[in-house]
């Protein structure tokens, strides 16, 4: 399935205001930006709106601030800076987004120059999709782009609703990660092994379900195995366990079994008698967890197991940690799971903000076809939901 929507190549940006929704929703620490993926994950649009001539004004949310007025730890500076770092560009800034200021900055736009609005969240009508907003935003630009993937399946102000006022395209990297996250599904070179963990079977229900019908294998880890583990009648000690849908996952098994899709669920596990830095691990086998113990990771046995399941493969899609993977001693398991998918030339797909960062974290980023950089969006694409954000724009 290709993409069906129109890309900037396809606008006429040359002298035009382009507003542009990016996703700059970067971790920072005192002020300064500590991953800068999703910025350097912008620059291909920017770089190709600017060489065309366009004013290119870059509206972003970052955090989770109130929503009344501006919060400095959640300002877009940094996120600016970091851009003008990055490309050499000079970047300008403006502390404002629907006021007077803001649209004097942009006003003052010369082609090829690029401004970075204030946090579109320092207003509560964001989150609201409120027209006025959207109108105020609008008003910025000839033409609006989105290329926030990581915002896309949120129908909020600025992700949506410029579209409803202006010529809406997708920039690059939105382009990207829908084609790549549809396209494995719709025709996956096989065997395609999916590989799920994580902490829940509850937030990942529909990603479950939709790898059942599409995957060849699917291998589980993380604390959701112990779901699984209970509704195989085993039991789980003190690990991580959702009751709740204990029956869901033994429907899951039974639909898996029905259609010939392998599910690959833990041998063995490393299990400790509390969470924490100064937990121990020790071994033991999925049928044997003691009553006061509670699974961290997988064991070795799994370990080689899922590796050999991955060698096999020619599509991977992971998402989700096999253990606690940001205690050392508890990451072994997603560190082998990371190489077995690195060292394989499968085409390979990681999707979900935990998964990239235990991959980062390896230093094996770059062994992977894709890295998905948004984690709710991905997953709601890999469930077949339709992203809001893609929807408002003019379709191909
Ligand atoms: P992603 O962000 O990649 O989608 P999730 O948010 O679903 O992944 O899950 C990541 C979290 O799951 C990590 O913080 C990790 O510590 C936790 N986790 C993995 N295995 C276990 C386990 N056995 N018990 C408790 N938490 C776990
Ligand atoms: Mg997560």
């Amino acid at each position: 399935m290709a993409f069906t929507k129109k890309t900037v190549r396809d606008a006429d940006v040359a002298g035009k205001r382009v507003l542009m929704r990016v996703d700059f929703n970067v971790p920072l620490k005192d002020g300064v930006v500590t991953d800068d993926t999703r910025v350097r994950a912008a620059i291909p649009t920017i770089e190709y709106l600017k060489d065309k001539g366009a004013k290119i004004i870059l509206m972003s949310h970052l955090g989770r601030p109130k929503g009344d007025g501006p919060e400095p730890q959640f300002s877009l500076k940094p996120a600016a800076d970091k851009l003008a770092e990055l490309t050499g560009y000079d970047v300008k800034f403006v502390d404002d987004t629907y006021g007077e200021k803001a649209k004097a900055a942009v006003d003052a736009l010369q082609d090829g120059e690029i401004l970075v609005l204030e946090n579109v969240r320092f207003d509560k009508r964001e989150k609201k999709n409120d027209p006025e907003i959207a109108k105020t935003l609008a008003s910025y630009g000839d033409v609006f782009v989105l290329d926030a993937f990581g915002t896309a399946h949120r129908a909020q102000g600025s992700v949506v609703g410029p579209a409803a006022y202006l010529p809406a395209y997708a920039g690059f990297l939105l382009e990207k990660e829908v084609d790549t996250l549809t396209s494995i599904f719709a025709e996956p070179e096989r065997p395609f092994v999916a590989i799920v963990g994580g902490s829940k079977v509850s937030s990942k229900i529909g990603v479950l379900d939709h790898l059942i019908d599409s995957a060849d294998t699917l291998i589980i880890g993380g604390g959701m195995a112990y779901t699984f583990f209970l509704a195989k009648g085993y039991t789980v000690g003190t690990s991580l366990k959702e009751e709740d849908w204990v029956e869901r996952a033994g429907e899951m098994l039974k639909k898996a079994e029905e259609k010939g899709v392998k599910i690959l669920l833990p041998i063995d596990n490393v299990v400790a008698d509390h969470f924490g830095e100064d937990a121990e691990g020790e071994i033991v086998d999925s049928d044997k967890i003691p009553d006061d113990r509670m699974g961290m990771d997988i064991g070795p046995k799994t370990r080689e197991l899922y590796a050999d399941a991955i060698k096999a493969a020619k599509t991977v899609f992971w998402n989700g940690p096999m253990g606690v993977f940001e205690m050392d001693q508890f990451a072994a398991g997603t560190e082998a799971v990371a190489r077995a998918v690195a060292d394989s030339d499968c085409t390979s797909i990681i999707g979900g903000g935990d998964s990239v960062a235990a991959i980062n974290k390896f230093g094996l980023a770059d062994k992977m076809s894709w890295i998905s950089t948004g984690g709710g969006a991905s997953m709601e694409l890999v469930e077949g939901k339709a992203l809001p954000g893609v929807e408002a724009l003019l379709d191909a």
